[in-house]
C-alpha cells in the first residue's frame, strides 16, 4: 500500500528568546548581549505530524527574522510533502524566488526565513520517513543527493555530473561510515564553551580543565582585546591545555585587513590553529590576502558563520582563503544548500568545521557533520560543542565520555523545543519577559552597543 499522502494544513511562526547574555553566553567583541534567540516555525499537517524549522537570531533581531519567515511560510500550504520533496533543488528555487526577492536575493534576513521554511520541510520529510535527517540523506542514491541541490550559479566550480561523480566514489565505502555513525564514532567535537569573553581566568581554567578531562583536544577562545590581554589569555590556556592542545582564535569581524594580519603576527609562537572571522564576512579577497601573509606563521584562516550562500563559499574556495569551511546551518537556505557547499569543500579538500556556538547549533549541525563524513568528504573533521540550553530540545545534543557527538537517532532534524520553554522564553508573553528585568532588557533600543546599552 502507498503511504498516505501528508498535506501541510497551515503554520505557526513563534518569536523565542533565551537570555543567554545574563550568562555571558554569546559575547562577543562586536557584541555585548548575546541573546540565543529563533524565528520558530511550525507547519501543520493532515496526518497529524509537525514539521518544525528555525533559523538563528539575536535578540531584537527575531522580531524581523519572524516578520521574514510568516511572509514566505504561507506559500507551502495546502501543498503535499511529496510535491516539495520530489525535487528539493527546485523548491529550494521556488522559495527563493519570486517579488519577495527584491529585498536581497539569497542573502539577508530572507536567506535565513529560506532556511527555516527548508528546514520545516525537511524535518517533516524525516519524520514522515521515521529517520533521523542524516539517515534520511545518507539512504538517498547520489542522483536524490544531486536533486536537493539548486546549482544555479555554481556549475564554474561545480556540476551536477561531477558532484554524481564525487557522490558515487564515495558509495563503496558509505555502509562502514554508516555503521561508525551509529556507534557515534562519526563526529569528533571541539569545546567553545571556555572562551566566551566575560569568562574570569578562574573560570575559564575550571572550564577547560573540565573539557579536558571529557575527551576534547582543540579550543577555541574569543581573542581580539588588545595584544597584551590576549596573550595573557592565551598563554595561561596553552599553559593548561599543554602542546598536545589545538587552540583556535576568534574575532568575530573586528579588524581591517592588514590590521589582522599584523596584530596575528604577534600571537605566532602560541601555536593557533586558525584566526576565525579576522574581518568582514563579505570581504572574500580580504580572507585571502591575510591567509597567504599568515601561512609563514602557521597561522590559518577560517570563516562561514556569515556566509549566506553558496556562492559566496565558492569564491572564498576559489580564492583559497580558508583552512576551515565553518558554514552555519541557518545561515545557509537549509540542507539544500549546505548540501552543495559540502560537496565544494569536499572537491577543494578543505574541511567542513560548521560554526554550532548558540542554542540548537549542535543539534542541527551533528546531522550536517554526520553526513558530510558519511555521504560527501568520506573524511571525519569536527564540531563545535557548546553545552548550553540542550536540556530545551526533545532530542538534544549529547557528546560521548571520549569527546564525539552522539548521532542524532529521533526522527526528523532535531529543531523541536520543548513546550515549557515558550512558557518563559517566548518574546513578549513568556514569564521572563514580562519579568521586570526582561522588560527592561526588551527597552532598552541599543542592546549589545559597547557603551549604549542602558539595561
Ligand atoms: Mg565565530
Amino acid at each position: 500500500m502507498a503511504p498516505k499522502e501528508i498535506t501541510i494544513t497551515g503554520f505557526t511562526v513563534r518569536d523565542l528568546r533565551w537570555p543567554t547574555s545574563l550568562d555571558n553566553i554569546g559575547t562577543d567583541p562586536m557584541n555585548l548581549a548575546g541573546e540565543n534567540s529563533f524565528g520558530y516555525l511550525q507547519y501543520q499537517t493532515d496526518a497529524g505530524l509537525v514539521g518544525t524549522g528555525w533559523s538563528f537570531a539575536n535578540g531584537q533581531g527575531n522580531d524581523v527574522l519572524c516578520t521574514a519567515i510568516r511572509s514566505l511560510a504561507p506559500r507551502f500550504v495546502g501543498r503535499t510533502l511529496s510535491s516539495l520533496t520530489a525535487n528539493m533543488g527546485q523548491t529550494q528555487r521556488k522559495i527563493s524566488s519570486g517579488q519577495i526577492r527584491f529585498m536581497s536575493p539569497e542573502r539577508g534576513v530572507l536567506q535565513l526565513a529560506t532556511n527555516a521554511v527548508l528546514n520545516a520541510v525537511w524535518d517533516l520529510w524525516a519524520k514522515a520517513e521515521a529517520k533521523p535527517l542524516w539517515r534520511l540523506v545518507a539512504d538517498f542514491t547520489p542522483e536524490e543527493v544531486v536533486r536537493a541541490i539548486d546549482f544555479r550559479y555554481l556549475s564554474d566550480v561545480l556540476t551536477p555530473e561531477q558532484a554524481l561523480e564525487m557522490l558515487r566514489a564515495q558509495e563503496g565505502t558509505k555502509a562502514e561510515r554508516i555503521r561508525l555513525a551509529l556507534e557515534n564514532k562519526a563526529v569528533p567535537a571541539y569545546n567553545t564553551s571556555a572562551g566566551w569573553l566575560g569568562h574570569s581566568d578562574e573560570k575559564v581554567r575550571e572550564l577547560l580543565k573540565s573539557a579536558m578531562s571529557q575527551g576534547f583536544r582543540h579550543f577555541k577562545l574569543k581573542a581580539g582585546l588588545g595584544l597584551e590581554a590576549d596573550r595573557k589569555r592565551l598563554g595561561f590556556v596553552r599553559e593548561v591545555v599543554g602542546d598536545e592542545g589545538i587552540l583556535m582564535v576568534d574575532v568575530n569581524q573586528l579588524w581591517d585587513v592588514d590590521e589582522a594580519i599584523e596584530y596575528m603576527k604577534h600571537l605566532a609562537d602560541l601555536k593557533l590553529w586558525f584566526i576565525e572571522e579576522p574581518t568582514s564576512p563579505d570581504d572574500i579577497l580580504g580572507h585571502a590576502k591575510i591567509r597567504a601573509a599568515l601561512k609563514p606563521y602557521g597561522i590559518g584562516v577560517a570563516t562561514g558563520e556569515h556566509i549566506n550562500n553558496r556562492v559566496m563559499f565558492k569564491q572564498l574556495l576559489q580564492a583559497e582563503a580558508l583552512d576551515a569551511v565553518q558554514l552555519d546551518a541557518c545561515r545557509l537556505a537549509s540542507v539544500n544548500e549546505i548540501l552543495s557547499v559540502l560537496l565544494m569543500s569536499a572537491k577543494f579538500g578543505v574541511p567542513v568545521v560548521p560554526h554550532s556556538g548558540g542554542a540548537g547549533m549542535v543539534e542541527l549541525c551533528s546531522h550536517v557533520s554526520t553526513i558530510d563524513f558519511v555521504v560527501v568528504s568520506g573524511k571525519k573533521s569536527i564540531l563545535e560543542y557548546t553545552d548550553h540550553l540542550h536540556e530545551a530540545f526533545e532530542a538534544p545534543a549529547a557528546i560521548t565520555p571520549d569527546g564525539f557527538h552522539v548521532t542524532p537517532t529521533a526522527p526528523g532534524y532535531s529543531c523541536d523545543v520543548k513546550e515549557a520553554e515558550f512558557g518563559k522564553f517566548e518574546c513578549p508573553s513568556g514569564t521572563f519577559w514580562q519579568s521586570e528585568i526582561g522588560q527592561k532588557m526588551l527597552n532598552d533600543p541599543w542592546r549589545g552597543v559597547p557603551g549604549e546599552q542602558t539595561s
